[in-house]
């Protein structure tokens, strides 16, 4: 499950701001290699007001798949992989 549809589901108030819900939501699924999909995307999320929100959300969620915040949940999930290593 995704932002898109959990907070249809079960709305955080920070995704009332989400820009990703005004536009094609497909957009932050790209296929694999759809490098300017991916990008525009992207795009997106740099101007988004709830980048913060949603990447913390990303990382809690433990999400695999998609554009959060700006970058791939795998960078997210590599990321929160790195901080957990370097703090046990
Ligand atoms: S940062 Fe991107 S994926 Fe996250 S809520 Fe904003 S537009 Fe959507």
């Amino acid at each position: 499950m995704n932002v898109y549809t959990e907070s249809f589901l079960r709305p955080e108030p920070w995704t009332v701001d989400a820009l990703c819900a005004t536009t094609d939501a497909e957009m932050f699924f790209p296929e694999i290699g759809d490098n300017a999909t991916a990008a525009n995307a992207k795009k997106v999320c740099a101007a988004c007001p709830v980048i913060a929100e949603c990447r913390e959300y990303a990382a809690r969620t433990g999400q695999q798949s998609g554009i959060w915040a700006g970058v791939t949940a795998r960078a997210i999930q590599k990321t929160e992989r790195a901080k957990r290593e370097r703090a046990a």
